[in-house]
């Protein structure tokens, strides 16, 4: 007999965790994680702005910084500034465990070191089979929510849209770098990470420094170990390495018959900056109260009303970013770098100080369209990827 719930988590990440928690107040919930530990193997770099972060989790904040330098292909390097702090650092092992430990204290029932291995929606209910060290298992629910990352199986075996594009990540925590704690360095350009950009962020007793390539053969190691090169890191210790893929460019419908996601597994990282902790939790919150609004009058609201609140809440925001992205990758190193030339503005830097937010970028895009003159100049088809 399948164990039977009201509501069946695949996925133990931050995204399915706070699925998971908001909806074992009142219905019964099993949540599924491949691994044994959470947060493991650790995909990320941990840069969370402060509504990402629950009160609850303040304790995985390693660091906080309060800007960015970004470094032009040629060797320009733009500040930005803020006086107080814009984003967390965090220990990924510390929020993921501690997102899924408050959701077994609200109630779901876990099954851990446990792999999904098939879903299917039989129209009356979710059915998924699993493998537990070598065991089969089977389960059963009125809903799924699918949290299981960028490869996820129930997206597949909802029939859903696969990512636009999925770029490569990796990265390496270092000792011994001489930077500065609140700031975290950015690197653009065609020999740096083609296709998206590089990172270095001081993380407490490390720093994190890696990069995301886009494109068919475009390995990232080749563009970390050249990053790794720079003077910077010239006394640095390589303590681990870690690699993942980001899925960007999500499709209109994150819902199919019983079948919700959430997170990677809907490609709701955002394009720009591969940021997805914000928005799988933002996204999870949103899907879990539909769901329990379903299971508490299932003839009432449709699931497919996750679509709709989505879409309004981030959604527009994240495909504006992908058409901002898409004007990134048609330029040259050369117009990076006047591009960050020509934000050297006084006027332009005050803006982004005062309305930059890395996870709702339309605010600062409303203010840099006043600079529609200069832009026209320098791409049309960026003003038209703002409007
Ligand atoms: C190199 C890199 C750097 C990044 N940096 C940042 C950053 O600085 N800030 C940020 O916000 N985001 C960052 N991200 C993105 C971020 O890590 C993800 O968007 C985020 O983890 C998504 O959360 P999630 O819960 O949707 O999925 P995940 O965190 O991927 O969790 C999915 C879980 O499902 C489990 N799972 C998968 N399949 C199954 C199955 N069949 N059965 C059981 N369990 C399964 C997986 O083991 C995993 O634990 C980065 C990503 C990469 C690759």
């Amino acid at each position: 007999m399948p164990v039977r719930s009201e509501a069946l988590v695949v996925g133990g990440g931050p995204a399915g965790s706070i699925a998971a928690t908001n909806l074992a107040a009142d219905h019964d919930v099993v949540i599924v994680e491949e691994h044994d530990s959470l947060g493991e193997p650790v995909q990320c770099a941990g840069l969370v702005t402060p509504r990402g972060v629950p009160d609850f989790a303040r304790k995985s904040v390693v660091s906080s910084v309060r800007g960015a330098r970004i470094h032009s292909p040629l060797g320009f390097v733009l500040t930005i500034e803020s006086k107080k702090p814009r984003a967390h650092v965090l220990d990924r092992r510390v929020f993921d465990t501690l997102l899924f430990e408050r959701a077994l204290s609200a109630g779901a029932v876990p099954f851990t070191g446990s792999r999904i291995r098939m879903v299917r929606d039989e129209g009356t209910c979710v059915k998924a089979e699993l493998d537990h060290q070598g065991k089969e298992g089977h389960l059963a629910a009125d809903v799924l929510i699918g949290a299981d990352g960028h490869r996820s199986l129930c997206r597949q075996a909802a029939g859903l849209r696969p990512p636009k594009q999925v770029l490569r990540g990796l990265q390496a925590e270092l000792t011994g770098v001489e930077s500065d704690p609140d700031f975290v360095d950015l690197y653009i350009g065609s020999k740096v990470a083609p296709g998206f950009f590089g990172w270095s962020i001081p993380a407490g007793d490390v720093t994190r420094v890696g990069l995301c390539t886009w494109g068919e053969n475009e390995l990232p190691s080749k563009y970390l170990n050249r990053l790794l090169s720079r003077p910077e890191f010239a006394n640095a210790s390589q303590v681990s390495r870690s690699s993942g893929r980001i899925p960007v460019g999500a499709g209109r419908s994150a819902v199919s018959g019983r079948i919700m996601l959430v997170g990677d597994a809907a490609c709701h990282a955002k394009p720009l900056s591969g940021g997805g902790v914000y928005t799988g939790i933002r996204g999870a919150e949103l899907c879990s109260d539909v769901a329990r609004r379903h299971l508490d009058d299932a003839d009432g609201t449709p699931l497919s009303d996750y679509d709709t609140l989505w879409r309004e809440a981030f959604g527009h925001e994240l495909s504006r970013a992908f058409r901002i992205r898409k004007v990134f990758l048609t330029l040259t190193d050369r117009k990076m770098d006047r591009a960050l030339r020509m934000f050297d503005d006084p006027e332009v830097r005050a803006l982004i100080e005062e309305t930059g937010d890395i996870d709702y970028p339309s605010a600062l895009s409303k203010n840099v369209l006043k600079l529609a003159p200069k832009l026209a100049k320098f791409s049309p088809q960026l003003i038209k990827s703002l409007l």
